[in-house]
């Protein structure tokens, strides 16, 4: 006699039968190689690997082996199980490769390719600053004024004072526009203004008083075109007249302008200096706006913008000079005003670290594309 269990063998049940594991197994690893995306491999696995998977089921049988027969049965099993799962890892990681090399190719962007569209067009910074300047003093309820590129020597020279031998009037620093045929040289009366204070003593001729006027515009000089240099540039400049106008009038406008453009903090100061048309004149500078004037005797602090020397100097300015006022009809008497200019291209440069002023004028986008495409 012997017991039911001491009899039992393995072999004998259908689902342990060693032949029927590795057919098990087989069809396992058939169905993964057959599976020919990650989706239909997750099917396969689903039903080779999961609780109802005939493995799953063969290795429940085991439980019910005599302990004998545990043992074999279960390494059987085991084995096939850990086949299964190895080829199972295997095919998912090169289903994952062939979709990722897929996607590489379909996803791909072709760099090379040629523009879609062409790219919009927009102002060059020097534009944009100098309207951002002129639209300080618009706020301010000054009216902006323009006048002729090719100006009348009088207006660009004798009616702001400048003497006949002034050094400016040399044909070393002015274009003179050449005369008709069989004339003298310069003496056409014609030259390319070479600042934008003409302006002021055509709009005091023009206007009623009191003038509040901002003057942007191109003007021109013989320089060689170099990193500090350029023949043409642009200028922007402000007068006002009024009765009662004093320093203390332009050095308020002053601070007003170098704090609307660079900060709250920022203040101007004034150092004598000569104009023919201002009297009297001053240069004017501003608060480095990068340290604020602390790198001043400060090792520690050195200022690039600055050169460390805490103020930067930005143009010149004045109380228009009585004889101009005459010049153009306007009685010095009863009336005062100031004026005061400067350069555009200097602004730009000191403003956005541009160290060599051919960039402005050579027309390259990649110069003029980190200032923003305003339009
Ligand atoms: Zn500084």
């Amino acid at each position: 006699m012997s017991a039911p269990n001491k009899s039992y063998d393995p072999v004998e049940v259908e689902a342990l039968k060693p032949e029927e594991i590795e057919r098990m197994r087989d069809e396992a690893l058939a169905a993964f190689a057959a599976a020919d995306s990650l989706d239909a491999l997750h099917e396969a696995k689903v039903a080779h690997t999961g609780p109802a998977s005939p493995l799953a089921l063969a290795n429940r049988e085991i439980g019910a082996l005599p302990p004998h027969a545990k043992a074999d049965a279960g390494k059987r099993v085991g084995q096939a199980r850990g086949a299964v799962n190895k080829g199972l890892a295997a095919r998912q990681a090169e289903l994952e490769a062939e979709r990722d090399a897929r996607v590489l190719v379909e996803e791909a962007v072709d760099v090379t390719l040629p523009y879609d569209r062409v790219p919009a067009g927009a102002r060059h910074p020097l534009t944009t600053m100098m309207e951002r300047v002129a639209d300080v003093f618009v706020a301010m309820g000054y009216e902006v004024a323009e006048g002729p590129e090719a100006e009348a020597e009088w207006f660009n020279f004798d009616a702001l004072n400048f003497l006949p031998d002034h050094p400016a009037r040399q044909m070393q620093d002015t274009f003179f526009v050449q005369g008709p045929k069989g004339t003298e040289e310069s003496g056409s009366g014609v030259v390319l203004r070479t600042h934008t204070s003409p302006v002021q003593a055509r709009a005091l001729l023009d206007r009623e008083l009191p003038v509040y006027i901002v003057c942007p515009g191109r003007v021109f000089r013989t320089d060689e075109l170099d990193a500090t240099h350029t023949p043409v540039f642009h200028q922007i400049e402000l007068l006002a007249i009024d009765e009662g106008l004093t320093m203390a009038d332009l050095k308020g406008t002053l601070d007003h302008m170098v704090q609307s453009l660079f900060g709250a903090d920022m203040k101007t100061r004034l150092r004598p200096n000569y104009f023919p048309f201002t009297e009297p004149s001053a240069e004017m500078d501003m608060l480095c706006y990068v340290c604020k004037g602390e790198s001043i005797g400060n090792p520690d602090r050195p200022c690039r913008t600055c050169s460390s020397e805490g103020w930067i100097e930005l143009g010149g300015c004045g109380m228009v000079n009585p004889r101009v006022l005459t010049a153009c009809g306007v009685d010095p008497e009863k009336y005062s005003g100031f004026a005061f200019g400067f350069g555009i291209e200097r602004m730009l440069m000191f403003r956005h670290n541009v160290e060599d002023m051919r960039d402005m004028v050579e027309g390259d986008v990649r110069f003029t594309r980190p200032f923003g495409m305003e339009i």
